[in-house]
C-alpha cells in the first residue's frame, strides 16, 4: 500500500513548518552536546536521561512530519454515496461536490477535507479526520521536549554544581550560555503556545466538537449525542488501545465504517 505522501503548495506555510523544524534541530543538537553529555561525563545525570532525551526528539520530529505530509482526509472525485446515507451528505458550493457533513472546505488547499478541524500552517496542512490524531501527538511530544529542555537548562545553570571541565568564569563570556538562553526563550514560547492549544484540543474532542465548528458556533454539536469521551478519543485515533493513541509509527484506521467513511477504503 506504501504510505502517500501530502503536499501542500504554500510558501508561507514551507516556511513556518521551516521555524518549528529548526527549533526541533537546534535543541536536539545542542542540549545534548552542552548539558546532557558532560553532566553524563560528571556524573550529574545517568544515560536513562539522555536515552530520554532522544525519544522525546524522536517521537516530535515523527509526529512533526507525519502531520504535515499525511492526507488529512482530501475528498475522493465523485464518491459512491449509499443510499440509507443520502442524508449524511452535502453539497459543496465551492468545488461542487458531494461531501459528507462536518467536512469543510479548505481555502487554503483548495479542497475539501473530512472532519476538519482547522488548518494549521505551522505543518502546512490541514488538520483533518486522518491526521488530526497525528496534530495532537504533535502538540503532546513539543510539550514534553520543551519541557524536558526547559528543566535540563534550569538545572545547567542553577541547579547542577559548575562543570569541572570548563571554566564558569570563560563560560558566561562564551557561546554556551548564548546557546542556552536561545534554547531557554524558544523552550517558553514553545511550552506555552503548545500547551493553550493542546487544551483546547482536548477540550474539543471531550466535546466532540472541531475547530470549525466551534468558531462558527455551529448548532450541530448540541443535537449530537454526547459520546463519553473513550469513545470520541478512539474515534480521532482510530484505536481502542490507549498506549497506541501515544505512538506515531503506526498506520491509523477508521475504528467502524459508518457514512463518514464510506468513500475511504
Ligand atoms: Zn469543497
Ligand atoms: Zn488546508
Amino acid at each position: 500500500m506504501g504510505l502517500p505522501i501530502h503536499f501542500v503548495v504554500d510558501p508561507q506555510g514551507w516556511f513556518c513548518v521551516g521555524v518549528i523544524f529548526f527549533i526541533w534541530l537546534y535543541n536536539t543538537l545542542f542540549i545534548p552536546k552542552l548539558i546532557l553529555f558532560p553532566r553524563f561525563e560528571e556524573g550529574d545525570v545517568s544515560s536513562v536521561a539522555i536515552w530520554s532525551y532522544y525519544a522525546a526528539s524522536l517521537f516530535c520530529v515523527v509526529s512533526l512530519l507525519r502531520a504535515s505530509a499525511a492526507d488529512p482526509g482530501k475528498l475522493r472525485e465523485s464518491p459512491k454515496i449509499p443510499l440509507t446515507e443520502k442524508e449524511f451528505w452535502e453539497l459543496c458550493n465551492k468545488c461542487n461536490m458531494m461531501r459528507p457533513k462536518r467536512s469543510h472546505h479548505c481555502s487554503r488547499c483548495g479542497h475539501c477535507v473530512r472532519r476538519m478541524d482547522h488548518h494549521c500552517p505551522w505543518i502546512n496542512n490541514c488538520v483533518g479526520e486522518d491526521n488530526h490524531w497525528l496534530f495532537l501527538q504533535l502538540c503532546f511530544y513539543t510539550q514534553v521536549l520543551s519541557g524536558y529542555t526547559l528543566i535540563l537548562d534550569f538545572c545547567h545553570y542553577y541547579y547542577f554544581l559548575p562543570l569541572k571541565s570548563i571554566s564558569w568564569d570563560l563560560f558566561v563570556f562564551r557561546h554556551e550560555l548564548a546557546l542556552l538562553r536561545i534554547s531557554t526563550f524558544m523552550g517558553i514560547l514553545m511550552f506555552g503556545g503548545m500547551s493553550s492549544l493542546f487544551y483546547t484540543q482536548i477540550m474539543g474532542i471531550l466535546t466532540d466538537t472541531t475547530t470549525i465548528e466551534k468558531m462558527s458556533n455551529c448548532c450541530e454539536e448540541t443535537s449530537r449525542a454526547r459520546k463519553p469521551w473513550q469513545q470520541t478519543f478512539s474515534e480521532v485515533f482510530g484505536t481502542r488501545w490507549k498506549i497506541l493513541w501515544f505512538i506515531p509509527f503506526r498506520q491509523r484506521r477508521p475504528l467502524r465504517v459508518s457514512y463518514y467513511f464510506a468513500n475511504h477504503v
